[in-house]
């Protein structure tokens, strides 16, 4: 599989250090707030890639954290803490606030077919982990106490802008934010390791630690986490791609000068969900969640067909009008795959060929618009319809649309209105109905009408003929 590598700038060859496990590690959500549907396009596009790579014969090993502590609304380590923030908003304890956005996040998870990853691990679960690195880093010379907390010394590295798709200016978070400096920093790009000095003196949740009651930095946990469920080595990291710098970028710094090498080889970045105005984001206020798309009418898979008809590596822009298509083609989809009869014998030469469309589609940096034109062409292919279900089936264990359960419905529900109209008996006062409006007896046809209707059947008129249903 070909994927896009953040860290050399290319598409690779994926080749994980063990054929034994693919090592996944998932930057989680911050849970101080519903997710919106911009975060859910990333955790969408990191769920299509575990499937893919499962698909491609890959066990895969994949852990998220949960940041319930630390997450400051800066990047750049000022700011309110994020947890704070939402427990003060809505009269709640922080973990109260944790535990039921974590739950909300799972729940819109499962209804866009986000697979849960085998581990998911609260930070505040870990912070012996933590402190482990962090008194590694200050032994090793990496990290500096000032002011009562504890730094990262960037000037200590060799090289820091690993991204450097970017212009360093811009990543230079001072100047990026034009938030206010830590004069505790001996670099600017240097960040905390440790909180002891908050500025919020009521801040909630804090341990004991070599260098007192605190908290750790946001960045630490990601690095602590990975490396209790997954070792030394990690084959490849996702996240949004705002989390490339700093987030990625320190997450580097630390662990692999705390290790003392090559940390993770791979790092997949999913590009952003974009309003007309911007960037969708948690702390602008209104945003959009799954269940404000289900409270309009949607199925949450036109979401997630939506995303997967654009590249992740390309902005998404979201409007109901792109929305409103996407649906349309989806439902399209479905019932043309409500079509295909379920007898037949499967051709396995036909299958193949099906097959390997799909896979190339996959395995060239994960083209998911294209993935999707495979199951088309499986429409189009001259095969028996037992082949077409069966490669569609095969080909949602990655894309995860529902398509044949979706599919199933519709023919059950057209099933059910077949053998629901027919009715000998209904049929002919129907018949009789058409033939007094022929004959201009509108009084006996609205009798006949009326009569139908205290019988709980629904006439519609079409232009194939009336038509009758059981309401
Ligand atoms: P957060 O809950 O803010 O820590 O973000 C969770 C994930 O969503 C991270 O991987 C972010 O990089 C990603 N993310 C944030 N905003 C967007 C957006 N507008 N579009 C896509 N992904 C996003
Ligand atoms: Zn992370």
């Amino acid at each position: 599989m070909y994927l896009y590598n953040s860290l050399s700038h290319k598409k690779e060859l994926f080749q994980p250090n063990s054929q034994d496990v693919v090592k996944m590690y998932t930057c989680g959500p911050t849970v101080y707030h519903y997710a919106h549907i911009g975060n859910l396009r990333t955790y969408i596009m990191e769920d299509v890639l575990e499937k893919a790579l499962r698909y491609e014969g890959y066990p895969v090993k994949r852990v998220m954290n949960i940041t319930d502590v630390g997450h400051l609304s800066s990047d750049a380590d000022t700011g309110e803490d994020k947890m704070l923030k939402g427990a003060k908003r809505e009269h709640k304890t922080v973990m109260e606030v944790a535990q039921f956005y974590t739950d909300a996040f799972f729940s819109d998870c499962e209804k866009l077919n986000i697979q849960k990853p085998e581990v998911v691990q609260p930070a505040t679960g870990c912070i012996d982990e933590f402190i482990k690195i962090v008194s590694g880093l200050l032994e090793k010379g990496f990290a500096y106490e000032a002011g009562g907390n504890v730094y990262f010394d960037t000037s200590k590295l060799e090289k820091y802008y690993v991204f450097n798709d970017h212009d360093e200016e811009d990543l230079a978070v001072g100047v990026r934010e034009g938030v206010e400096e830590d004069t505790n920093k001996r670099n600017k790009n240097d960040f905390v390791l440790w909180f002891t000095k908050s500025k919020f003196e009521d801040q909630a949740l804090k341990w004991d630690s070599p260098w007192g009651v605190g908290y750790p930095g946001w960045h630490i946990e990601c690095s602590g986490i990975s490396m209790k469920y997954l070792g030394e080595d990690l084959d490849i990291h996702c996240g949004g791609i705002d989390n490339a710098f700093p987030h990625h970028t320190n997450e580097i710094a630390q662990s692999e000068s705390y290790l003392g090498h090559k940390w993770c080889n791979y790092w997949f970045h999913v590009h952003h969900l974009n309003t007309d105005t911007g960037k969708m984001s948690k702390s602008k206020g209104e945003f959009l969640t799954v269940s404000l798309l289900e409270e309009k009418g949607y199925d949450p898979m036109a979401y997630r067909f939506f995303c997967l008809q654009s590249h992740y590596r390309r902005n998404l822009v979201f409007s109901w009008e792109n929305l409103d298509n996407a649906a349309i083609a989806y439902e399209k989809l479905v019932s043309k795959i409500a079509g295909l009869k379920e007898d037949g014998e499967v051709e396995e030469a036909a299958l193949a060929q099906l097959r390997q469309k799909f896979a190339s589609a996959l395995n060239g940096d994960l083209n998911t618009s294209l993935a999707i034109t495979a199951v088309y062409d499986v429409l189009k292919a001259k095969c028996s319809d037992a082949t077409k279900r069966k490669a569609i089936g095969e080909f949602d264990t990655v894309l995860s649309l529902n398509l044949l359960e979706a599919a199933d419905k519709i023919r059950r529900k057209q099933q059910e209105e077949a053998s629901a109209s027919v009715d000998p008996e209904i049929d002919a006062l129907v018949l009789a109905r058409t033939e007094a409006k022929k004959a201009r007896n509108y009084a006996e046809a609205d009798r006949i009408r009326d009569e139908l209707k205290a019988r709980g059947i629904e006439i519609m008129d079409t232009p194939q003929g009336a038509k009758w249903r059981k309401v």
